[in-house]
């Protein structure tokens, strides 16, 4: 058959590409024009290229600033950074939880990867002994031959880390987030939304039936008020960011629980930016503000403290869980977690359950670069978080004082509008408990030269 195909395409080349070439070229014309209008507007974004394992230290495939701009003007040119290349610094040398890299390289400051787990040895071993065991994957959805004991044991160990009933597994927190809300509220119901909730859960609440609502960021009066305008549905579901990503600061949960108390409301979380680290055992923002039985749904991901390497989930009371298995859309029809990145997971989680004194040392890491660009003279948003958004308002600002860091062999990532609002732009750092005393001070350090040279400090 495939014979006759080719045979065909041989005798008439022109013909078949005239037929569909119209088509073609009217697309490739209107996705060019579209590409030129991001890149025309300043917020095309470029990939850089990590040549190591992700980790504090990294090693970034030809080097420093600009090194490798895919899709940009110039795309798929490499060009030398000021730092060249570095050595490796891709293994780690301590089997033990607190290990640290201190390798020379560019100095990682915006990663998710808050507990350095991402390459921590026994995380990466459990997952080559998961690979041998179970395979490279299932290639089955989890209801029809894709679910083995791996995923059972980490769904009831995700349980067991936010002390709730049952967990249920998905590819991503994206999934997570796209599939809870169709599958639990109706028209009947009502779902009240803060208005800087992450893209996910914005686009889950869209796939759902149920009225929406959409309160001011972390506003208690105006979520008091759309709970009033919403008693008149079956259902109240508040959901929120736990900590949110771009600001670094925490929803206040407990304002929140209250109301619903008052309002009879449900709570739901988005926990990715908390799990592993918030609070003193890492459980997350519930626990950080005392609120671990009031907040009846958590969504997290396993993509970020937790080992990083994909996967997101549902905790909750049994009833949700089981009714996610049999209606949640993401779960039913996208194949099962692969049995490697299960095994990451679940180490991820193992290490955390067995000692909370790396969740304690991200708090003192946090404290010190908070403190730190804080009597430099920067203005550091949100508070207590190891997202600590360098705020600079000018968008060009951010982006050549973010590349000229990296030329000082620190990477972070400046953000502006669209991805924040206008005239808020900012340089993302983002503080891992795997960051020494020592990388903390130098990205402190470039900051301050960085900051004078572009006229941000005086
Ligand atoms: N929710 C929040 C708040 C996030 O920051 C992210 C990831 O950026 C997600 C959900 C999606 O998580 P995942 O990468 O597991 O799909």
């Amino acid at each position: 058959m495939w014979r006759g195909v080719a045979a065909v395409r041989l005798l008439r080349p022109g013909g078949a590409r005239a037929a569909s070439g119209t088509a073609a070229v009217q697309l490739r014309q209107r996705l060019e024009k579209e590409l030129e209008e991001i890149r025309g507007a300043g917020t095309w974004k470029n990939e850089r290229v990590i040549a190591s394992r992700q980790g504090p230290h990294l090693r970034l495939t030809g080097g420093g600033a600009g090194a490798y701009r895919a899709g940009g003007r110039g795309g798929g040119k490499r060009r030398g950074g000021a730092l060249g290349f570095f050595p490796r610094c891709d293994t780690c040398p301590s089997l033990s939880i607190s290990f640290s890299l201190s390798l020379p390289g560019i100095l990682n400051f915006c990663a998710n990867n808050y507990l350095g787990l991402s390459s921590h040895p026994e995380v990466i071993r459990a997952a080559v002994e998961a690979l041998e065991k179970f395979g490279a994957g299932l290639s089955s959805v989890r209801f029809i031959c894709g679910t083995q004991s791996i995923h059972k044991d980490l769904e009831e160990k995700i349980a067991r880390f936010h002390q709730r009933e049952d967990a249920i597994l998905y590819a991503s927190c994206f999934d997570a987030n796209a599939g809870i809300f169709e599958a639990l509220l109706t028209p009947e119901d009502a779902v009240l939304s803060d208005e800087l909730n992450h893209a996910s859960i914005i686009d889950g609440i869209r796939l759902c039936k149920a009225n929406k609502y959409r309160y001011k960021h972390m506003d208690m009066q105006d979520l008091e008020a759309k709970l009033q305008e919403a008693q008149k549905h079956r259902l109240r579901l508040v959901a929120t960011d736990g900590a949110f990503s771009m600001d670094g600061d925490i929803a206040p949960l407990r304002e929140i629980c209250q109301l619903a108390q008052k309002y009879n409301a449900l709570v739901f979380i988005d926990e990715c930016h908390a799990t592993g680290f918030l609070g003193p055992n890492g459980r997350g923002t519930d626990e950080l503000l005392g609120v671990m039985d009031k907040v009846t749904i958590i969504n997290s991901t396993l993509g970020k403290a937790l080992g990083g390497a994909a996967g997101g989930y549902t905790t909750g009371p049994k009833p949700l869980i089981d009714l996610l298995r049999q209606r949640s859309r993401p779960y039913l029809f996208s194949n099962s977690l692969p049995p490697a990145v299960v095994g990451c997971a679940s180490k991820a989680l193992d290490l955390l359950m067995e000692s909370n004194a790396i969740a304690q040392s991200m708090a003192a890491k946090t404290q010190r670069f908070r403190s730190k660009m804080t009597a430099a003279g920067f203005t550091i948003s949100g508070k207590d978080h190891p997202i600590c958004p360098v705020m600079l308002g000018d968008a060009r600002l951010a982006a050549v004082m973010a590349e000229d860091m990296l030329n000082r062999g620190i990477y972070v990532i400046g953000f502006s509008y669209p991805v924040v609002p206008k005239g808020k732009a900012r340089i993302r750092v983002q503080i891992s408990a795997v960051h020494s005393d020592e990388d903390i001070d130098r990205c402190v350090e470039a900051f301050t030269e960085v900051g004078r040279k572009h006229g941000a400090l005086p």
